[in-house]
């Protein structure tokens, strides 16, 4: 589903990540872990295609398709999704609509019918149950006023509902409680296998990991991928730390 190749990302000049190499198949579960500062939420952001960052070597192939010739509204429509570490509140947009129209263009994109107010209604409801949050929720402008916790909680209302093919998560348990974490998490798994996405998760807990059980451990440090196994090496950083390793 996504391979890449050697890449090599700047900001303002300033050299983020180092010849990163990434295999990804459909359905794999691969978490990030790394110091604060290391480039991880560079690489979601080049993955999402945000144009403050330049690749300055390699390339990455998503779906057999070269990713960063692809404007970012392409790649939500051929199946990304990133929740950023820090969500975007978009004052004036309620979140019902954003989503009605995000999902209609990704409809339309792949020949699908556009779905009405009143089949929308049918899929948004059915998912804020799952969430466990009123139609409050989604009359609101999106993510303005929300909790840390809450807009974590909006980043996957927006998964369930955009169904995408690869899930992109910076961070999305920061500032969940114990019972949201869990209830999140679970929510994650069932979609993951109904829906055979492949993910990368990045985060700096082991407690998500335990309910997601990752299928690979990347340790992305000065930069790049310094070390990948399975859960045994976050059980190492735990005990030694990231200097150590
Ligand atoms: P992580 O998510 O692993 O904590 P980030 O990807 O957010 O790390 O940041 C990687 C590095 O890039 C950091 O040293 C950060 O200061 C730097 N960085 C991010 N944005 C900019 C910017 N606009 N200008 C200069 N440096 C930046
Ligand atoms: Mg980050």
């Amino acid at each position: 589903m996504l391979i890449i190749k050697n890449l090599c990302v700047d900001i303002n000049k300033k050299n983020i990540l180092k010849k990163i190499n990434l295999h990804i198949k459909s359905g794999e579960i691969h978490a990030i872990m790394g110091p604060n500062g290391s480039g991880k939420s560079t690489l979601s952001y080049v993955l999402a295609g945000h144009n403050k960052y330049t690749v300055t070597k390699g390339n990455i192939l998503y779906k057999k398709k070269e990713l960063l010739y692809m404007q970012p509204e392409i790649r939500s429509r051929e199946g990304i999704f990133v929740a950023f570490q820090h969500t975007i509140e978009i004052p004036g947009v309620t979140n019902y609509l954003f989503l009605f129209n995000a999902l209609n263009s990704i409809r339309k994109y792949h020949n699908l019918k556009i779905l009405d107010k009143l089949s929308f209604n049918k899929i948004i409801y059915q998912y804020l149950n799952m969430i466990n949050k009123s139609p409050d929720f989604i009359h609101r402008f999106v993510n303005v006023g929300f909790s840390g916790g809450e807009k974590k909680i909006n980043d996957v209302l927006q998964m369930l509902v955009l169904k995408p093919n690869l899930c992109v998560l910076d961070e999305i348990d920061s500032g969940l409680d114990m019972d949201v974490l869990k209830k999140v998490t679970q929510i994650i798994n069932n979609f993951h296998k109904n829906n055979n996405t492949a993910f990368i998760i990045i985060t700096h807990y082991r407690r998500i990991l335990d309910y997601i059980k990752p299928d690979y451990v990347h340790i992305l440090s000065h930069h790049t991928i310094v070390k990948t196994g399975g859960m045994q090496l976050v059980t190492l950083l735990e005990d030694h730390g990231y200097d150590n390793i």
